[in-house]
């Protein structure tokens, strides 16, 4: 007899309940599933021991969809929204853990930068795909977002830290208009602070205002950041 392979998952961290602390979901109970592995290398990325892959490997347990989903319910069933960050959670097949989450009876929300696609992104309830600006170093191809615009509930978001950045959160504002989009202030972990943070929120806010064509966006602080600092886990 053959035993059956039950299909696993690098998970780097499971907590909640907590307030989300940024984009479309700010304000709402959620858990949080952090997948490993990213295929970018941004120079602020605020998530490294979820991308590098000897910190992935070091900081990952192998859990399947049914101990993901068991977890879940331990730490609170009642919690409406399940949000999958990464990394990039669309590196991975999750057909079956979204499917187990759904039937649990938790909303999904993802987030991913929009480099790749899967299937099971559209039985997600919340899709926020953020292109990464110049100030990431990373170079993004803005013709790849065009596949999540069918999504249900789908949103861009673009973080910025200076004009350039804002530049392109215009290009992608213009590109998509019908999209809804979200401006975040750029954090810097290891050069930012309470203080630097809403001076680029004001500049932020300040941009927007003054520009037509960023009329519709909305711009949002990183919540969770203004009220605990860059700590894990909040
Ligand atoms: S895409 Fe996100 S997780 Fe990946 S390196 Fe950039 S900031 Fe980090």
């Amino acid at each position: 007899m053959t035993a059956t392979s039950v299909k696993t998952f690098p998970i780097i961290e499971i907590f909640g309940p907590v307030i989300q602390g940024e984009g479309a979901m700010i304000g709402h109970q959620t858990h949080f599933v952090r997948l490993g592995g990213c295929d970018f290398r941004c120079a602020w990325c605020d998530t490294l021991y979820a991308v590098l892959p000897e910190e992935v490997r070091a900081n990952s347990v192998s859990m399947s969809a049914r101990e993901v989903v068991d977890r879940l319910r331990e730490l609170n069933p009642d919690t409406p929204w399940v949000t999958l960050s990464g990394g990039n959670p669309a590196l991975h097949q999750l057909d079956e853990l979204i499917d187990m989450m759904n039937d649990a009876g938790f909303s999904i929300a993802v987030e991913t930068q929009g480099t790749l696609y899967k299937a099971w992104l559209g039985r997600c309830s919340l899709v926020t795909v953020s292109p990464k600006p110049p100030s990431s170093t990373m170079t993004q191809n803005l013709d790849q977002l065009a596949r999540f615009t069918g999504l249900p509930g789908v949103n861009f978001k673009v973080v910025v830290f200076d004009d350039e950045d804002l530049a392109f959160a215009r290009v992608v504002h213009d590109a998509y208009p019908e999209i809804p989009f979200y401006l975040q202030v750029g954090n810097d972990l290891e050069n930012d602070n309470r203080d630097s943070l809403l001076l680029r929120l004001d500049w932020l806010s300040t941009a927007a205002l003054q520009d037509s064509s960023l009329s519709r966006a909305i711009v949002l602080p990183q919540l969770h950041v203004l009220m605990y600092g860059n700590k894990r886990g909040v």
